[in-house]
């Protein structure tokens, strides 16, 4: 009889207490197979499991810790004001310092307000973007995720573009029918939705850096078409950036594809791996915002000293030490190895800044959802298991993308491709 693991009888226990075993789906590893790993600990690039057994993570928490899990100056700073506030509920000089920071430095953010996950900051900007136009429409794209609320858990209905459908049991029809569903990197669709419902269309919002399904990255006048037919028609353009933001550059897809919105969502990394997340943009759009405007919005934890101040030491530090620049060189080389070793198998690397995303092979660059096969999983699955007996820890599922920190060294990540290109071919051989 094969004895069962810690994390095996941990998992057995937690199904009977939370849905599925997991407070978030992914984790359950139902995409991959096999029993979820239980992980008690971490710090730099490893996750340490409750079996003792030591993993490079390039799942880094599907996304926050760009420096790493646990930096040492991150963690100095949460001790420090972990003895002095917890939350407030009040007024407070950490949540000015992030927002003075902030805006500063990204001059498109002219007022910020600070939530607590990515979510709620989608969820707010959406509502910001109705209360400024007096429109109920928003448009959304197959191929990018924007948490999961009601009215953006939908997917395009019959026919290439148009009114959504539920994505999830539990969205009110009326709901979805008040989100619109394009693909991506298709003009024509977008226009012929704006034709049609131009003037009650509040906002696009989409991924600048797709990074949800895969890893589909637009082309920057795809960006720019998007900004234009906003204007032209009245409706606001909203950037998510919860994943790419402060990402692959400080100013994130903004920075690096020079279009602007008007209201910007952010997570992940700008909370340094606490529960933060924010929206903003332009002034007068902000203004609307309550106390100074009718759109209302609030938050008992929201600006959580721990995470501010988390958030501020993790941006100061990707800013002083131009880590994007040093990412960049050193996914350069992870991806260069693997792209040779990977030859001859049935998977290909691609990548955006510190961002990577393992597929299957395609002749052309995948930009949207309708160039991906059903079932990634499949074959996922079978370079997963197999990373995994080598102490690799993937995200597990294969529309996850993969990320590096500046814990993952060069002959980490070195050594982690060879090992990544073995269980390639090693997954050839087998039969699941
Ligand atoms: C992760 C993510 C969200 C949701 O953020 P949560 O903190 O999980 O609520 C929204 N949009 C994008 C682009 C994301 O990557």
């Amino acid at each position: 009889m094969v004895m069962e693991s810690q994390s095996e009888k941990l998992f057995a226990r937690s199904k009977k207490v939370a849905p599925g075993g997991v407070h978030s789906p992914v984790r359950a590893f139902k995409s991959v197979g096999g029993t979820p790993i239980f992980f008690e600990r971490s710090e730099g690039p490893y996750l340490y499991s409750v079996e003792g057994r030591r993993y490079l993570d390039f799942c880094l928490s599907f996304g926050p810790h760009i420096l790493g899990h646990r930096d040492a100056d991150v963690e100095r700073e949460i001790i420090a004001v972990v003895q002095r506030a917890w939350s407030l509920g009040t007024c407070d000089p950490y949540s000015l310092e992030l927002a003075e920071w902030i805006t500063h430095k990204l001059p498109w953010v002219e007022k910020i307000r600070f939530v607590t996950s990515g979510t709620e900051a989608v969820m707010s900007a959406l509502r910001v973007a109705r209360g400024a136009t007096g429109r109920d429409l928003i448009v959304k794209f197959d191929g990018c995720y924007h948490g999961h609320v009601d009215s953006l858990l939908v997917k395009s209905g019959s026919g290439l573009a148009g009114v959504g459908e539920g994505d999830s049991a539990g969205v009110a029809r009326a709901t979805a029918e008040q989100t619109l569903v394009a693909p991506l990197d298709d003009e024509n669709s977008v226009e012929t939705l704006f034709r049609e419902y131009g003037a009650k269309i509040a906002a696009i919002i989409i991924e600048p850096l797709p990074a949800n399904y895969g890893l589909l990255e637009q082309r920057v006048e795809f960006l720019q078409f998007l900004r234009r037919l906003c204007d032209q028609n009245g409706s606001l353009l909203i950037f998510d950036e919860v994943i790419s933001g402060f990402r692959v550059a400080l100013g994130g897809m903004v920075e690096v594809t020079g279009v602007r919105p008007d209201l910007v969502t952010y997570g992940k990394v700008m909370g340094g791996g606490l529960p933060v997340g924010a929206y903003g943009g332009r002034q007068e759009l902000m203004n609307l915002v309550a106390p100074e405007g009718r759109v209302y919005q609030a938050g008992t934890l929201s600006a959580h000293p721990l995470g501010m101040v988390a958030g501020l030491a993790t941006l100061k530090k990707l800013d002083e030490m131009k880590v994007y620049v040093e990412l960049e060189r050193r996914m350069l080389n992870f991806t260069r190895a693997l792209r040779s070793g990977l030859e001859g198998s049935t998977y290909q690397i691609q990548s955006f800044g510190s961002i990577f995303w393992l597929s299957p092979k395609t002749s052309s660059p995948i930009r949207s959802l309708k160039q991906l096969q059903s079932n990634l999983n499949d074959s996922y699955r079978r370079l997963f298991e197999p990373c995994l007996q080598k102490s690799i820890y993937l995200a597990p599922s294969g529309y996850e993308v993969g990320f590096i920190s500046l814990a993952h060294s060069e002959s980490l990540l070195q050594e982690a491709a060879e090992k990544i290109i073995e269980a390639a071919h090693e997954s050839r051989h087998s039969s699941i």
